[in-house]
């Protein structure tokens, strides 16, 4: 069990619980899902102004982030959806083939995406009732702060949920005691070190796609953020304090060491919109169509599909506890050891209660919609 430090160790450690199982990603990523469908608008405005502008014969999409589950097979089916209704309004003679390439760090569970091709597969042929042009599917691990495509060869790039994942806890924080994250008692130059890595790696990020969209290109991604441009700020920061509570909690009770907590510090950032912004003018390949703020409350079923429920307990098998554990575990598990972890998350559970019935609790989320310049 070691400090997570070098940007090697967060492309090793880093991934969401594989598989199909209770504490899975795939099973736990509902709020993401909420989150996806919110931009549904912003996909469907790129794709169709790029096809009837481009009209490809091959059309070649990466999600970004993919992880594993049913989350990166919703957009898939969304974009041949649109795509397909508009070869049919244009009268096209022929579909275009749809090359999609699924990208994630090469510790992501790419064999249960391969696994559930098939049913996706049929799922989507039920539902448009037509023939769509042939699909075909690449996994390709890498982390997306370096090249992972060749030059010129996509058309459309998306990514949900994974760009405020940082390549790397940023150096210099090792005075954020008692934290996970940016935090209110966080010392300034803690604050600034994770704005700095938040800066290189998003420009990173936008210099790789720019060599690697078409010119004319799309981009539509999807961020966990903050409103405040003030860096700390609760709508930012609170899920990760509470993250934090519980673990110091478990310090005093000398059930973790202080040092074991005092040496972590989460690889994330959520940027403010004007912070995204900033990053996408200063790189300069790409012009932004729109950057949207949405919200999704701690309880992804709140307000959705009718289900009302202001209760964080386990609702048709899902609450934030869950979908935060499926995310954190694997980091969690390399710091403190897994003897802990039940613990952890079962304090975090509690807290997490109590901190909804109180306030209304949300996600903030940044989505922005870019073209690659001419
Ligand atoms: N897009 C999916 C999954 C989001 S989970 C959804 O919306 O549900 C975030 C994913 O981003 C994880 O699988 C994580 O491994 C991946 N990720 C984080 N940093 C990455 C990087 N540098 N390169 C590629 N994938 C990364």
């Amino acid at each position: 069990m070691e400090k997570i430090e070098t940007r090697k160790d967060v492309a090793q450690v880093l991934h969401m619980n594989g598989g199909t199982g209770e504490t899975s990603y795939a099973k736990n990523s509902l709020l993401q899902q909420k989150a996806i469908s919110l931009t549904k608008a912003l996909r469907e405005e790129a794709i169709t102004s790029l096809y009837l502008k481009k009209v490809p014969r091959i059309l070649s999409i990466a999600d970004l982030g993919c992880s594993s589950g049913p989350n990166t097979f919703m957009v898939i089916s969304e974009i041949i959806k649109t795509v397909e209704n508009l070869c049919r309004e244009m009268k096209h003679k022929e579909s275009p083939e749809y090359h999609f390439f699924m990208n994630d760090l090469p510790e992501n569970d790419f064999n249960s995406i391969f696994k559930s091709l098939g049913s996706f597969k049929e799922k989507l042929s039920d539902e448009i009732e037509a023939e769509t042009g042939p699909c075909f599917f690449t996994g390709v691990p890498g982390s997306f702060y370096g090249r992972v495509f060749p030059t010129k060869t996509l058309h459309f790039v998306h990514s949900s949920y994974s760009l405020h994942w940082l390549s790397r806890v940023p150096q210099g924080v090792e005075n954020n005691k008692g934290n996970i994250y940016m935090a209110r008692s966080s010392p300034s130059n803690v604050l600034k070190a994770y704005y700095e890595e938040f800066q290189k790696d998003f420009s990173s990020f936008l210099k790789s796609r720019a060599k690697e969209l078409v010119e004319g290109g799309k981009m539509v991604l999807t961020l966990l953020g903050r409103t405040s441009e003030v860096q700390y700020s609760e709508d930012g920061c609170d899920i990760w304090d509470l993250l934090a509570l519980a673990l110091s909690d478990m310090v005093s009770e000398g059930k973790i060491n202080e040092e074991k907590l005092d040496t972590f510090n989460l690889p994330l950032y959520q940027p403010s919109p004007s912070e995204v912004r900033l990053e996408v003018l200063k790189e300069g390949s790409f012009t932004i169509n729109c950057l949207e703020i949405s919200e999704v409350h701690w309880n992804a079923h709140d307000g959705w599909n009718a289900f009302d429920s202001k209760s964080l307990d386990s609702v048709g098998g899902y609450n934030v506890t869950k979908c935060m554990r499926a995310v954190n575990e694997p980091l969690l598990i390399t710091h403190f050891g897994e003897a802990v972890i039940d613990e952890i998350f079962r304090r975090y559970h509690a807290i997490l209660i109590d901190r909804t019935s109180k306030n209304n609790v949300k996600f903030i989320n940044l989505s922005i919609s870019m073209t690659r310049n001419e």
